[in-house]
C-alpha cells in the first residue's frame, strides 16, 4: 500500500541532509527545534554517500555514519534515518532525494533544513531552481556567514561541528557531552577518526 494513503502518513516532513560524520548534539537539538517550530511530523536524517559539496573529504563509511544516527535518534518519535542517498550510486544530489521522497509521500509538505554555511554555494547545487520548487528551505543560523537570504530561519547558536568532534578524537581529547554516549561508543568501537585524514 502507498504509505501516504494510510491515515497516519506524515504530512509535514523535513529533509535534513549532511555528512553526519559524526552526528552530534548540534544536529539533534536543531532537528528538535525544527520539529516543534515547523510543526513537523517527521525529520528525516539523510546521510550523504558522497557529498558533492565536500569532494575532498573522505568520510567514515556510510553504514557506520548511518549506525551512529540510528543510535542517536533511537526512541525519538518524529526522527527517522533515511538511507536513500547511501543506497544510490554516485554523488548525493539533493534534487534526486527530494524527487524520491516526493514519490514516497505525494501529499506531504516537504521542508529542507540546512545550515547557513551552505548558502554562499547554494546557487551551484544541481538543479537548484527545481529543488527550490520541490521543497521549502529553512535555514539554521550558524553565526558563520552574513549571507543575505529570504528563507525562514531557525535561530539557535550552537558552536558545535563534526569537524571539531573528529579533530578532538584524533588528538585524544574528550568528546563527552558533545555527542550522545551511544555515538561515542560506536566511534571508539570502530576506531573512527583516530587520524585527521578525513
Ligand atoms: P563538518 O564539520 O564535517 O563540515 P557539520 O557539523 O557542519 O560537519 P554536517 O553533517 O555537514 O555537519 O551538517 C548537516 C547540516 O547541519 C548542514 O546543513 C550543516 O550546515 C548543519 N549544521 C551542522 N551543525 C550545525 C550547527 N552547529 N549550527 C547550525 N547548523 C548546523
Amino acid at each position: 500500500m502507498n504509505p501516504a494513503s494510510e491515515p497516519s502518513a506524515p504530512r509535514r516532513i523535513a529533509l535534513f541532509g549532511g555528512s553526519f560524520d559524526p552526528v552530534h548534539h548540534g544536529h539533534l537539538i536543531l532537528a528538535r527545534d525544527a520539529l516543534e517550530q515547523l510543526q513537523l511530523d517527521l525529520v528525516l536524517f539523510i546521510p550523504a554517500a558522497h557529498s558533492p559539496h565536500k569532494p575532498d573529504t573522505n568520510p567514515a563509511p556510510g553504514h557506520l555514519r548511518a549506525e551512529m544516527i540510528a543510535a542517536a535518534i533511537e526512541g525519538e518519535q518524529g526522527f527517522a534515518l533515511c538511507p536513500l542517498e547511501l543506497s544510490r550510486e554516485g554523488p548525493s544530489y539533493s534534487i534526486d532525494t527530494a524527487h524520491a521522497l516526493r514519490a514516497l509521500h505525494p501529499d506531504a509538505e516537504l521542508f529542507f533544513l540546512l545550515g547557513e554555511d551552505n548558502l554562499p554555494l547554494l546557487h551551484t547545487w544541481r538543479r537548484i531552481d527545481e529543488l527550490r520548487a520541490a521543497v521549502r528551505f529553512v535555514v539554521y543560523g550558524r553565526g558563520t556567514t552574513s549571507h543575505a537570504h529570504d528563507f525562514p530561519r531557525l535561530q539557535r547558536r550552537l558552536d558545535l561541528s563534526a569537524t571539531e568532534i573528529r579533530q578532538r578524537v584524533a588528538r585524544g581529547a574528550s568528546i563527552r557531552y558533545l555527542i550522545p554516549d551511544a555515538v561515542q561508543n560506536l566511534i571508539h568501537r570502530h576506531h573512527l577518526y583516530r587520524s585527521t585524514h578525513h
